[in-house]
């Protein structure tokens, strides 16, 4: 991982009104890290990523994108970011390949869909439509459209949510697969085990502020620092394993 950071943020805030939603946060993301933004439903997750993703107007403070100023160069920074797109988009009557070709040509590049479909492993559902794949099939196709104008950071809103474990650990591969080809991967979840497991890095962030940041295994270790235990003996597996060691760990969905 290189030093540079790819987004930097400071001071940023986000005014509803009388509300005060962001409070003033300023944070770094590292070039090439999966970056966790976890909080209580509220904390202000949404906002702060939207404004990021030039979606949604700041009130104040500073973001810069790949070196590119918020402010100044939104539509450059729209192309070097790939954002989940809402799943209304996806008109019921097209198949996959169909769907790929036309982000393709909203974004004027020149990916083969069937290149990116073997990305995240749906080559066999070239021809399917959106509304036949599964749970786990349609994450991995919308995280298929983040890619479409090879971007340098995607963004992944809760992508593992609703899924069963194989599904969740099979999209853990992929995301771990898109950060080690070089894209930075910014990520929210409500799941701290998926967080532990995923992130390089994460922020708590809770009411518009940011609590804690660091690497889950330097918080945990800061936590336990001050004394805490665990009230439960912890055992050396837990129930998720039994799941999995039954089940096993092969897709059903394929
Ligand atoms: P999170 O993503 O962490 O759940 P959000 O960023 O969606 O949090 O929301 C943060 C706070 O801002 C919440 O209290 C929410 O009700 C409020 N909020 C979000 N969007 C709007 C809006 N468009 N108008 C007014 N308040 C909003």
């Amino acid at each position: 991982m290189s030093k540079a950071p790819i987004i930097s943020v400071q001071n940023l805030v986000k005014n509803y009104g009388e509300f005060q939603a962001v409070k003033g946060i300023s944070f770094e993301v590292q070039d090439g890290e999966i970056f966790g933004l976890l909080g209580p439903n509220g904390a202000g997750k949404s906002t702060t990523l939207e404004i990021i993703e030039t979606l949604r107007e700041k009130t104040s403070g500073t973001v810069l994108v790949n070196g590119l100023d918020l402010d100044k160069s939104p539509e450059a920074i729209k192309k070097i970011i790939g954002v989940q797109l809402q799943t209304a988009g996806f008109y019921p009557n097209l198949n996959l390949t169909e769907l790929i070709h036309l982000f393709v040509g909203l974004y004027q590049t020149d990916i083969d869909p069937i290149a990116l479909l073997e990305k995240v492993n749906l080559v066999d559902k070239a021809k399917a439509k959106f509304k036949e794949l599964s749970g786990g099939q349609k994450q991995r196709f919308s995280i298929a459209t983040t890619l479409i104008n090879k971007p340098k950071i995607i963004f992944l809103d809760e992508p593992t949510t609703g899924l069963d474990p194989q599904a969740r650990r099979n999209l853990w591969d992929l995301i771990k697969e898109i950060r080690d080809n070089g894209t930075t991967v910014i990520i929210t979840t409500h799941y701290m085990d998926e967080a532990e497991i995923l992130c390089d890095r994460v922020a708590i962030i809770d009411s518009g502020k940011i609590i804690a940041i660091n690497t889950p295994n330097e918080l945990i270790d800061e936590l336990v620092a001050t004394g805490f235990e665990k009230v439960k003996e912890v055992k050396k597996a837990n129930l998720e394993d039994v799941f999995i060691a039954r089940t096993g760990r092969a897709l059903r969905e394929d």
